[in-house]
């Protein structure tokens, strides 16, 4: 069995999510069994409607309501994320994926929709020849701790910037 690693993709540049998706991609392309969990994000992702042409092999979830969380998040956010990380758990502990990965998950708990305790447990119970990707900005330092790999993305230059929003197809 090879060993398998945690990854954190974070920062503030742009890349966070596409690398996941780029790495998922290229599991899929060895014949990996792949599982995507969106959290904090709901619907409207081109990613979705691409990843459905490798379903044998991908399965995407979401666990958001697809809103902006400014402030208090609402015990709807807070159940639906709850929920998903616990189903994922479940997917990581049972050794039947590859790669996991868990696109915005840092920003979840940046949100406080769940506990560092909780992400920590997820981690600590991941099956051994599972690689498991946590992305999304503001890392919380003890996940940074229990990864092997940390990439930050570093915005050198953004167009968010100059009032550029999330472009289907390029961002969404
Ligand atoms: P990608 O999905 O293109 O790989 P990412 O995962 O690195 O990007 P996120 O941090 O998840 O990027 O950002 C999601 C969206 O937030 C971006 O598509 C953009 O529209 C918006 N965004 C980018 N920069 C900022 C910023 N500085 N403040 C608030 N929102 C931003
Ligand atoms: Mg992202």
């Amino acid at each position: 069995m090879m060993k398998s690693y945690v990854h954190v993709y974070t920062g503030e540049g742009k890349g966070k999510t596409t690398a996941s998706l780029g790495l998922a991609i290229r599991a899929a392309g060895a014949g990996h069994k792949v599982f995507l969990a969106q959290f904090i994000k709901g619907g409207r992702y081109s990613e979705l409607n691409a990843l459905k042409r490798f379903d044998d092999l991908i399965t995407v979830e979401q666990f958001g309501l697809g809103r902006f969380i400014n402030g208090e998040p609402a015990q709807s956010d807070i159940a639906a994320a709850r929920n998903g990380l616990e189903k994922m758990k479940e997917i990581v502990s049972s050794g039947a994926y590859n790669l996991v990965i868990l696109d915005e998950a840092n920003i979840a708990l940046h949100y406080h929709l769940f506990s560092v305790e909780k992400l920590i447990e997820l981690i600590d119970c991941r099956a051994g020849e599972t690689e498991l990707v946590i992305t999304g900005r503001y890392a919380d330092p003890q996940i940074l701790e229990k990864a092997d790999l940390v990439t930050e993305m570093n915005a050198i230059k953004h167009y968010f910037k100059e009032g550029v929003r999330a472009r289907v197809g390029i961002e969404k």
